[in-house]
């Protein structure tokens, strides 16, 4: 009995960091058009999630997505997609798999963008004539 009542109290403490970690994760922005964003980056790509979007969402692909084609490390948290750690979690764990926003833009709402900038690639464009 008391081994269990042990367990359950280090289950408590662990989700009660898990929230922390959420709390973290949670970055704001505005949209362009007045909506509540949420943004992270990982190595050298940002995902932008637009959570107005998210609102009314019944597949939730994008973190199913995360899970079934990288490291799991979008969860849902009160019905939206959040991290599940900050923000050096995600550029260390993210593998930029682009995954989220393929399931989404399929799938779920049309809420993700992720920008991911090639170094060189205007510049190569215009010597090869193709802007
Ligand atoms: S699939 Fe798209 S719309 Fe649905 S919860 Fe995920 S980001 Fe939001």
């Amino acid at each position: 009995m008391n081994i269990g009542r042990k367990e359950e109290l280090r289950d408590y403490s662990d989700f009660k960091i898990g929230l922390h970690r959420f709390e973290i994760s949670r970055l704001f922005l505005k949209s362009r058009e007045g909506g509540v964003v949420m943004h992270f980056e990982e190595r050298t790509i940002k995902v932008i999630i637009d959570e107005d979007k998210c609102a009314g969402c019944t597949t939730h692909a994008c973190v199913a997505g995360c899970k079934l084609y990288d490291r799991g490390i979008l969860v849902l948290k009160d019905g939206k997609p959040a991290l599940g750690g900050d923000t050096e979690y995600a550029k260390r764990v993210g593998t930029e798999c682009l995954a989220c926003e393929y399931e989404c833009w399929f799938r779920g709402n049309k809420a993700i963008t992720i920008e991911a900038p090639i170094p060189g690639l205007e510049e190569y464009k215009r010597k090869h004539g193709v802007l």
